[in-house]
């Protein structure tokens, strides 16, 4: 009679819902913390390599230059770390996981080119005011060495004097 045992959890799922989802041709539904992946809203990051250096497993590089921030999705093992680390707050662990892949690619992320544009000029800006700097500050060495030569100048034949007499 183990039969009777089982009729009435069989008569219920007979008249419920599948527990089962159809996916992939419905798109899986994750718990909402859930460690999926890293996602990067990629005009806010200030390319300062922090998240890079903090990466345990080495999955992320950064190209200030370029204005990339890329992800090894394959090594990354989602801890979360980079986005808890971000001065910009611009990186966030979310849920869903990456498509399965054969190859070991990794996603690389670029800033717009409005961004990248605005970042070269201060750039420049600030190379600029660094080299006016250094020339300014160069020009008061050779100044200040200049006055100190025509000093001991104008002092040695008073010395020289001293001493003969
Ligand atoms: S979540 Fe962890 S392993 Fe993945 S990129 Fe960030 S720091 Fe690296
Ligand atoms: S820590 Fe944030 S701001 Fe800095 S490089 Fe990484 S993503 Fe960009």
């Amino acid at each position: 009679m183990a039969i009777m045992k089982f009729a009435p959890e069989a008569l219920k799922n007979l008249f419920s819902k599948p527990v089962t989802t159809s996916y992939p041709a419905k798109p899986a539904e994750y718990p909402e913390r859930s460690r999926g992946h890293i996602d990067i809203v990629i005009d806010e990051c200030i390319s300062c390599g922090m998240c890079v250096r903090v990466c345990p497993s080495s999955a992320l590089s950064v190209d200030r230059e370029k204005g990339t921030w890329t992800i090894n999705r394959y090594d990354c093992i989602v801890c979360g770390f980079c986005a808890e680390k971000c001065p910009k707050k611009c990186l966030s662990v979310n849920p869903g996981y990456q498509t399965p892949g054969g190859e070991k690619m990794e996603a690389v992320y670029t800033k717009s080119p409005e961004v990248l544009a605005a970042e070269a000029a201060k750039r420049k800006e600030a190379a600029e005011k660094a080299a006016a700097a250094a020339k300014a500050k160069a020009e008061a060495a050779a100044k200040a060495k200049a006055e100190a030569e025509a000093q001991a100048a104008g002092a040695t034949p008073v010395a020289e004097a001293a001493k003969t007499e």
